[in-house]
């Protein structure tokens, strides 16, 4: 014999075990429903997704079970996450901002069998439960409920399920390529379409973004993610917390700026994740409070284009480093995160801040190119631009339900996206294919144009399209909502754009709107936009 190493099969369970073995008193904060702050541990964690795993079993749940949430980002979320894939179910992650016609279609296309629910989610769920045809277990998250045990017979409480737990249940050891959770994409590009991810995919992926050179998570941080947990699993920082021993604080259901605000000082919180228009709550809840956010050092911006004079602002403002990162659902969801290299230290401060505002590069385990339009390679030169493409250890192969691979004929993954790659791997996004604007056959970035209109201190929110245009196809206009208490105007926008693209690069129009409309993982709804504004330029406004 030659020797060997132990065998043992990447399990999410192996996440939670350390973390209650070996961090057991570092401190878990949520924000419950009611408002109020509640504390625990990673030995509570620990402790009571085990006896929550075997409750599971004894209501008759077995391997490969979906098992639903509607939930914020809070402790009895996260002890169902390691309870329901440790234990070799599929954890089911639901957007409760879904219309509830798409929410029904999704929880009856996953087949899910039961489903956890926080309290501001009951309407929803007495409103749709006769729809909800799989379904067999309702389990209330919280302690014993007066008025939903009376809206909901048949509710189960979380608190007393979790009581009724066996504590001498030990996790079962089964095949890492066993699914652990299902999370759907959203829809703004048609059906919703589910990703199962396995407990090596997600492990894989949690060791990678771990890493310095990705999110560089330790013992050592304070994280806030305030990504929904049903908003590509967090991006996989619930996962990454555990294997880092750090400590976490859940927003729970209060994503205002100025809560956000109180979390990060109070809490001390180090690193905070999410989606551009949270970022825009907070800083304008810091600049009206006065907090510096002393203890904020990094953020991480994905989901949509970080602009520019955000990320400026968090350094210059805040002395806080963001971390400009792009993923999806289909990619676990980390694909590329925006950290310098060694070679880098001697660029000079402009070089490196426009270094920065690209999405950055693949960690070890995912690799990325781009292809021309009949799909041939392009080269990573930062200039030329291509439909992006990947694949790796945690990257989408077949959506759930499905028989057909989502991949290329030869095995790659096409996101959607539009982007550049040099030489070093840095990527930067130019668009989603579906957004970008084409006037007289070239092609405009609306993230560039994006970036230019929110840099004017007066304008809280911005989107570029492309409207009809009799002569051009399309050309660039911006709908923008102004700051609180700013009044600009069209030629003090559209003169910020002069020097900065091409002439011909410049919107044609600039229209104000109240609010611009909002997915349900907050990104701007473009093709809503379209739909109001597109016909603007041929004097028509529908
Ligand atoms: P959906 O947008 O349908 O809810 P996802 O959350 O999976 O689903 O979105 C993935 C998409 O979000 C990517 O394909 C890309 O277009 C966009 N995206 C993610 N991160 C970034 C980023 N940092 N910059 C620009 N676009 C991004």
């Amino acid at each position: 014999m030659l020797g060997s190493m132990m065998r043992k099969e990447l399990l999410i369970s192996d996440l939670i075990v350390h973390a209650g073995k070996y961090h057991a008193d570092t401190e878990i904060v949520s924000r419950e429903t009611t408002g109020e702050l509640h504390t625990t541990d990673w030995a509570d964690i620990a402790q009571s997704s085990r006896k929550l795993a075997a409750a599971l079993g004894e209501l008759g749940l077995a391997t490969g079970d979906r098992v639903a949430t509607l939930a914020w980002n809070n402790h009895r979320h996260l002890k169902i996450w390691f309870a329901v894939s440790g234990g070799g179910m599929v954890c089911h992650t639901l957007n409760p901002r879904l219309a509830p016609d798409q929410f029904i279609f999704i929880c009856n296309d996953a087949a899910d069998k039961a489903i956890f629910f926080d309290k501001t989610f009951m309407p929803l769920i007495t409103g749709t439960k006769d729809h909800l045809t799989t379904i067999k277990h309702f389990i209330y998250m919280g302690p014993r409920d007066q008025d939903v045990a009376e809206a909901l017979p048949e509710a189960i409480f979380f608190d007393e399920l979790v009581e009724t737990g066996d504590d001498a249940y030990e996790w079962p050891q089964f095949s890492e390529d066993t699914p652990s959770s299902l999370c759907y994409t959203s829809g703004t590009t048609g059906n919703p379409k589910g990703v199962l991810y396995n407990n090596r995919s997600t492990m894989i992926h949690t060791f990678a973004i771990a890493l310095p050179d990705a999110l560089s998570l330790s013992s050592q941080e304070t994280i806030l993610p305030v990504v929904p947990m049903f908003h590509a699993n967090a991006w996989g920082i619930p996962y990454a917390a555990a294997m880092t021993g750090a400590k976490m604080v859940m927003p729970g259901p209060m994503l205002d700026g100025d809560s956000l605000l109180d979390l990060i000082d109070t809490q001390k919180v180090s690193l905070a994740l999410g989606v551009p228009t949270i970022w825009m709550m907070l800083l304008a809840a810091a600049e009206k409070s006065g907090s510096k956010m002393e203890t904020l050092k990094r953020n991480v911006i994905g989901g949509s284009a970080a602009a520019p004079s955000m990320i400026a602002t968090f350094r210059e403002v805040y002395g806080c480093d963001t971390i400009h990162a792009w993923g999806m659902t289909e990619t676990s969801p980390l694909g590329t995160a925006n950290r310098p290299k060694g070679k880098h230290d001697s660029l000079d401060d402009d070089a490196m801040a426009l270094l920065r505002l690209g999405q950055g590069r693949p960690p070890f385990g995912i690799d990325i190119r781009i292809v021309d339009d009949k799909g041939q390679p392009l080269p990573h030169d930062g200039v030329a631009e291509g439909a992006l493409q990947c694949r790796g250890h945690w990257i989408v192969d077949t959506y759930f339900g499905r028989d057909a691979s989502a991949l290329t004929s030869d095995g790659w993954f096409d996101t959607g996206d539009v982007s550049s790659i040099d030489a070093d791997g840095f990527m930067v996004i130019r668009d989603r294919t579906k957004d970008i604007i084409k006037s007289g056959g070239e092609w405009i970035s609306s993230v560039d144009l994006e970036g230019i209109a929110v840099s004017h201190p007066g304008v809280a929110m911005a989107a570029a399209i492309g409207a009809v245009h009799p002569k051009w196809d399309e050309r660039p206009i911006i709908i923008a909502v102004k700051a609180e208490g700013a009044d600009p105007d069209e030629a003090e926008i559209l003169a910020l754009f002069e020097g900065k693209v091409a002439k011909w690069q410049i919107p044609d129009k600039v229209v104000f709107t109240d609010a611009i409309p909002l997915s349900a993982t907050g990104k701007m709804l473009k093709n809503k936009l379209r739909d109001q504004f597109g016909n603007i330029l041929l004097g028509e406004q529908n």
